[in-house]
């Protein structure tokens, strides 16, 4: 999901948020949102679609205001239904607020029990709402809103990178450790406003200048009088999930003070000194497997080209929340380019396999349209397990590295060689501590403790 804030009673916060969403639409396209606070007064427009479909002019002129949050979702937990859609208004004690979430809880089962025990009225089937009612809970409690909320986070389990509307302020929070991203940017100068966004792409779009992430463990509370920053949590030890640099967030947003096209670019590099083989021509899959195809051309000295044309209006085929709709949506995506490939020996670049449905189909066009070999080269290890954590990879059996080995992989796919990345290789290349990513799809090694009753629903 992508999650959006704004604090800037001068501002027209409802169109600078429907525009921070826009730049966010690649981290969901099922429904959108935005609520705007008018003083103690929400005003509150979602649907199911993309947010220039849930949007207008019109709509977005009744959503007056000083403060806004907004989201985009694709449904990880809670199907894909309207009153899913976020952000998640309820009513307190202290007045209405609204959240929006990122990532996924892992302790719902127990927080649903928590909750119902207090006689909550549970109105959606997300994690997210739950985040919403357990703060409730807490404010009605008799606590205030900076107290309730960080008493609310500690029953919290898992990833969650949240942005929070009250009447006294705006929130943004990061778990403990940090698995989704959130970043801070500032909006003028006198007065500073500040911008939360799931990715600095969505600062771009406005204008805004990044000032820093939100860090794990951290809670800021953005009023009339700036900016204050608490560490809500003891325990803090980064888990940044690394998917998101392979290949969830946008190319163009920046972390670690590069743009991840650089990271990407480096990854197809480091591929390239791993698994070199001789070939006339490299091709990256539009678009995520791009940036290291073009890393991956310039190590090993093999021209790159445009093999593959993407229809761009076309949805991420994962995000399709069924399989045959994601086998049609992969045929109605990629186009393959006959003169660039006819006659070539072709060395294939992509991000990852995760069910391997994508990749079959692509090799077949390829040589349909004439590749004499295929080679596939993919800029991350195996993807073995699935992640309880807010991407949606599917359960372990549906993913095709759970089960085969990458000899049986290379044979089911009909490509003539197959290489992954290393592990290692896609942890140096990022240059930060490796100590500091979540990589659990790749080694099963989670990093937050995951129910056995929830893993037994995901894994073999
Ligand atoms: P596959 O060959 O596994 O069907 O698809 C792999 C390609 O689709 C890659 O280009 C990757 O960018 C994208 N992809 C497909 N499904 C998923 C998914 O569930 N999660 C992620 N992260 N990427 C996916
Ligand atoms: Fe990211 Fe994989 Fe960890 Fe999930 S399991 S948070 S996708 S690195
Ligand atoms: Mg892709």
């Amino acid at each position: 999901c992508g999650v959006f804030g704004i604090y800037a009673p001068e501002e027209d916060v409802a169109k600078l948020t429907y525009f921070g969403l826009y730049a966010l639409q690649h981290r969901g396209q099922e429904s959108a949102g935005i609520a705007t606070f008018e003083g103690e007064q929400v005003h509150l427009h979602k649907d199911m679609g993309l947010v220039s479909q849930v949007f207008n002019e019109g709509i977005l002129s009744n959503l007056p205001g000083q403060m806004a949050v907004g989201h985009t979702r694709y449904s990880t937990t809670g199907s894909s239904r309207k009153v899913n859609a976020q952000p998640a208004v309820v009513d307190t004690r202290l007045g209405t607020l609204a959240l929006a979430h990122n990532g996924n809880l892992v302790n719902t089962i127990q927080l649903r029990q928590e909750l119902l025990e207090n006689n909550c009225n549970l109105v959606t089937t997300t994690d997210s709402e739950m985040i919403a009612f357990a703060i409730a809970q807490e404010i009605d409690a008799g606590q205030n809103w900076l107290e309730g909320c960080i008493k609310a986070f500690s029953r919290l389990s898992g990833a969650f990178s949240l942005v929070i509307g009250t009447p006294a302020g705006l929130m943004g929070v990061r778990d403990p450790n940090g698995i989704r991203p959130l970043v801070i940017g500032t909006l003028g100068s006198d007065p500073v406003r500040y911008v939360l966004a799931s990715e600095t792409c969505g600062l771009d779009i406005i204008g805004a200048e990044y000032l820093r992430d939100v860090e794990p463990g951290e809670l800021v509370w953005i009023t009339q009088e700036g900016l204050a920053s608490y560490h809500w949590s003891q325990q803090q030890q980064r888990k940044l999930c690394i998917f998101e640099m392979i290949y969830f967030a946008r190319p163009d947003s920046v972390m670690h003070n590069e743009s991840l096209y650089t990271y990407r670019m480096r990854l197809g590099r480091q591929l390239a000194t791993e698994s070199i083989v001789d070939a006339d021509i490299v091709i990256g899959v539009p678009d995520s497997g791009i940036p290291a195809a073009i890393g991956f051309s310039q190590a090993s000295g093999i021209s790159y080209a445009e093999g593959l044309i993407k229809n761009r209006y076309v949805g991420r085929t994962f995000i399709q929340p069924t399989q045959t709709m994601r086998e049609s949506g992969i045929r109605m995506k990629l186009n393959p380019l006959k003169d660039v490939l006819n006659g070539k020996r072709v060395i294939i670049v992509d991000d990852s396999i995760v069910r391997g449905t994508t990749s079959r189909k692509l090799v077949k066009t390829l040589r349909e349209a004439g590749a004499t070999e295929v080679h596939m080269r993919i800029s991350s290890p195996p993807v073995t397990h699935p992640c309880f954590y807010g991407i949606d990879t599917d359960s372990q059996d549906q993913l095709i590295a759970a089960t085969k080995s990458v000899a049986e992989i290379t044979k089911q796919l009909e490509v003539d060689s197959l290489a992954y990345l290393s592990w290692e290789g896609m942890l140096l290349a990022t240059g930060e501590d490796p100590q500091s990513f979540c990589s659990a799809c790749f080694t099963g090694d989670y990093p937050v403790t995951v129910p056995e009753q929830v893993k037994a629903s995901k894994l073999i």
